[in-house]
């Protein structure tokens, strides 16, 4: 069980984020949620989260490409024994076209916000006595495709840091770990699907199957809860000796 530990998860007011925090707080833990926004259905959210699982459950605003933001986020919530760095954007458009803009942002959202949180959250974890950090890569932190120069970088950046942060912490109860997802059906994917019916003129189950998860061998999306289980694995003591590594939740896209 993870009472008594608090985990705070970076981008958690949707998607990927929400399904980890709703699997560490049933697994017992407080949670902490975080988006750059501040709004009353933010807070509304944690406090339904707390309520469903029995858990006191936070929502803490925090512009994770902002340095100072990040750190504060750490500092705010008082405790931090479960990190999970999952907030992350994505853009798409060829190298020479790709707008500067959009490569800082990627590359401040999806790779340096992990940095700050990791640097502030390590003396918290230390003094603890104990810490997991889990970043959330992609199968693009291992795999390339055209078109997504800024995320590719900063997810094979993220599973660089993941390693270099796990050595640095080698010999203490702290571990850091990479969960590599394929595609995951979130609610923004899930919003895709009718579109795609419409563009290739297919049913539901055929554009997921030969369009969606063309490079998914499985065929099937990865779900939120499955990558809010791996997470609460890593922090088990069955994974203590798991540290530095990446965990992919693919459906073999990496074995292929
Ligand atoms: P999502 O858009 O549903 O969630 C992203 C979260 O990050 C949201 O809560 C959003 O509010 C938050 N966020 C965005 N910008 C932020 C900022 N500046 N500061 C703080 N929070 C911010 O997307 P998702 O699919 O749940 O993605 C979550 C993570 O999983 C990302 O890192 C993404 O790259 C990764 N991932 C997703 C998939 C997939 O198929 N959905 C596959 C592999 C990896």
């Amino acid at each position: 069980s993870l009472a008594g530990k608090t985990a705070i998860v970076t981008g958690s007011n949707s998607g990927i984020g929400l399904g980890i925090a709703h699997e560490l707080a049933r697994a017992g833990a407080a949670v902490v949620l975080n988006s750059f926004t501040d709004r009353d259905e933010d807070h509304a959210l944690a406090a339904k989260l707390g309520r469903e699982h029995g858990v006191e459950a936070r929502y803490i605003k925090a512009d994770m490409s902002s340095p100072e933001e990040c750190r504060a986020l750490i500092e705010q919530a008082g405790a931090c024994d479960i990190l999970v760095n999952n907030a992350g954007i994505q853009h798409v458009a060829p190298v020479d076209e790709f707008p500067v803009e959009k490569w800082d942002a990627i590359i401040a959202i999806n790779l340096s916000s992990a940095f700050h949180t990791t640097a502030a959250a390590l003396p918290v974890m230390r003094a603890a006595g104990w810490g997991r950090v889990v970043n959330i890569a992609s199968a693009h932190g291992l795999t390339a495709s055209p078109y997504k120069s800024a995320y590719i970088a900063a997810k094979h950046g993220i599973v660089g840091l993941t390693k270099t942060v796990a050595l640095e912490t080698a010999e203490e109860p702290i571990t850091c770990n990479a969960i590599c997802p394929g595609y995951v059906l979130t609610p923004l994917v899930e919003a895709q699907i009718p579109d795609q019916m419409k563009t290739h003129g297919m049913d539901r189950e055929t554009v997921i199957r030969e369009v969606m998860l063309e490079r998914q061998p499985s065929r099937q999306f990865a779900t939120v809860e499955q990558l809010g289980g791996t997470t609460v694995f890593l922090c088990s003591d069955a994974a203590a000796q798991i540290t530095g590594t990446t965990i992919s939740v693919d459906g073999g896209w990496t074995a292929l």
